[in-house]
């Protein structure tokens, strides 16, 4: 696509081979968000895809799609909700545990985070393999909520080419530097 915003979005991307381990091009995004103008254009164009699709939630995976998440939410007029890493929320939760390179991590939500059918966005910075973003689905789900779409800043080539993550349909905007 030719929206000069997302080339903008690309070069705001620092690229850290080796981190946090040997192997891994980790694909930071705090020289983005320093950025005003190109943090703004990536909540923008988020923000005009989802403002008239009837989203009541907006859901940000832990932790960069808390940095994400709540300005999408605020602008369409959604609830914010997140979904943590095991033992940070309080109240009652739910818990989805998924595959990582090594081992396994959990994502948890608040029971009653969400009500039945309602109309759910959910938020990261960056899908590789989607086992992240499939956990967080089964969580919204299991409470009942519709997932409208699963949309992040950073997709692998792999995974932007496809429009579906668990028949829920994806939106990237960039690949990896
Ligand atoms: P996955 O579950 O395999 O789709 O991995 C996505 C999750 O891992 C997201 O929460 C990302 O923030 C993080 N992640 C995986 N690979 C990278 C990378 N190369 N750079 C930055 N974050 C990554």
């Amino acid at each position: 696509r030719g929206d000069p915003r997302l080339k903008a979005i690309s070069d705001a991307l620092s690229v850290v081979p080796n981190f946090p381990k040997p192997g891994i091009m980790f694909q930071d995004i705090t020289t983005l968000v320093s950025n005003h103008k190109v943090f703004k254009h990536t909540v923008d164009i988020f923000v005009d895809r989802y403002r008239d699709m009837g989203i009541s939630v907006v859901a940000g995976v832990e932790a960069r799609g808390f940095i994400f998440a709540p300005p999408i939410a605020l602008a369409i007029g959604a609830k914010f909700i997140p979904l943590r890493k095991p033992g940070k929320l309080p109240g009652e939760v739910i818990s989805e545990a998924y595959e990582l390179e090594y081992g396994n991590d959990c994502l948890e939500m608040h029971v009653g985070a969400v009500e039945q059918g309602e109309r759910a966005l959910i938020i990261d910075d960056l899908v590789a393999t989607g086992g992240t973003l499939s956990a967080a689905i089964r969580l919204l789900e299991r409470e009942g909520a519709e997932v409208v779409e699963c949309a992040c800043v950073i997709g692998l080539p792999e995974v932007k080419g496809r429009r579906l993550l668990d028949g829920k349909p994806l939106y990237v905007l960039v690949e990896p530097r």
